[in-house]
């Protein structure tokens, strides 16, 4: 079968890419624009292979996307592609309009006109995921777990982007007759999060000696899930998902903002070299000490859950990482791994210098 991943330069994208080279016999299209967001040095490891391709395209532009449809006759379509990151959409949400929304149209246009030209087995087999998030719900009390009978509450424009194009891939299945899926997932955290995210920017800060700065009081929660995890739900919903249906993953794990940062000060603590602990200042707390509170985000929402029991049942998934298992592989993976988010630090992997984790 051959996929095209869109946003697969991305977080998320790559680790499905990585998922879909490693473990399947799967060929991978890969669309990404390449925004700052987009690193193809996360795919090193598999963009050798005669089944990974890499097209650099816009998912805004419908004449490119078509071609690279017509070139490529993919059997399903993962949609990831998007502006991903909440502070930058309250900075400037023009980017998440575009993408998110007109961007999700645009290809879900090409999509169909695509899929209505194609015939036979190869029409029956066709699918199109849309990668979602679980914000598009807006935010918990203290009890209580998202399912996929939520109502729609975004808060955020980057959670109100994503929730306007579930409803247009929902309208799509409803009105033309698309076969789609959806997803709706909770935080991911692993390899190759780019370090604007909260636990890649505290453990690189942390590696440096710099504030580990924490929105209000910390106590927002959060449910973790290990990408590789989200990968492996994202291809088994795409391949066996029920069409029109939509799918929540989550990983079982609410953690407070402040929980994930002392744990991962905790884990750094036993696994970092000893010359990153003294720039801690040798304090008895260690990294701890550099924990710095800020003034909380607009919107904040408080509380995210995910009831994932109707893809544990209807599909048989389960994640393999627990959030200590997946947080310890995390800080490992960042300790292994200098070459790539000095990279990133310095803006060499895109020829730009970011200033990021300031
Ligand atoms: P990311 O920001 O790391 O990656 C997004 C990718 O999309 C980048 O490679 C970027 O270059 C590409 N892109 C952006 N605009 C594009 C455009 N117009 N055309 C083509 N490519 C474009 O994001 P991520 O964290 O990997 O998230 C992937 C998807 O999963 C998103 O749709 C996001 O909403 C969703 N999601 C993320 C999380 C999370 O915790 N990160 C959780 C649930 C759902």
């Amino acid at each position: 079968m051959k996929f095209l991943v869109t946003g697969g330069a991305g977080f998320i994208g790559s680790a499905v890419i990585r998922h879909l080279i490693n473990k399947t016999d799967h060929e991978v299209v890969n669309i990404d624009k390449l925004t700052y967001a987009g690193n193809l040095e996360s795919l090193k490891e598999v963009d050798q292979s005669d089944r990974y391709t890499f097209e650099q395209a816009d998912i805004c532009n419908s004449q490119l996307m078509t071609a690279i449809f017509e070139k490529h006759q993919p059997d399903f379509i993962m949609h990831l592609a998007a502006e991903s990151h909440v502070d930058r959409s309250i900075d400037g949400p023009a980017a998440f309009i575009e993408t998110n929304i007109v961007g999700t149209y645009a290809l879900l246009e090409v999509a169909r006109a695509y899929w209505n030209a194609l015939e036979g087995e190869k029409k029956a087999q066709f699918r199109f995921h849309h990668i979602s998030t679980d914000e598009v719900y807006g935010t918990l009390g203290p009890v209580g777990l998202f399912t996929e009978e939520n109502r729609y509450e975004p808060n955020s424009p980057y959670s109100a982007s994503k929730a306007s194009s579930d409803h247009l891939v929902r309208a799509w299945r409803e009105t033309y007759g698309l076969p789609t899926v959806i997803t709706n997932c909770s935080n991911n955290y692993g390899p190759y999060h780019f370090p604007e995210k909260l636990i890649p920017l505290v453990i690189l800060n942390a590696l440096a000696g710099k504030p580990l700065p924490i929105y209000g009081k910390g106590d927002q929660v959060r449910d973790w899930l290990y990408v590789e995890d989200h990968a492996q739900a994202l291809v088994k919903v795409v391949t066996e998902g029920v069409l029109g249906e939509t799918y929540n993953i989550g990983g079982h794990n609410e953690k407070q903002n402040v929980e994930v940062v002392k744990t991962l000060c905790s884990l750094l603590e036993e696994l970092a070299p000893t010359n990153c602990h003294s720039r801690a200042g040798g304090n008895p707390k260690g990294f701890e000490s550099l924990i710095t509170y800020v003034a909380d985000r607009p919107g904040h929402d408080v509380r995210y859950a995910i009831d994932a029991s109707k893809i544990e049942r209807e599909l048989g998934w389960a994640p393999e990482e627990t959030f200590e298992t997946g947080m310890r592989k995390t800080v490992q993976w960042y300790l292994d791994n200098k070459d790539w988010w000095e990279n990133v630090l310095d803006g060499s992997y895109q020829g730009e210098r970011l200033g990021l984790g300031e």
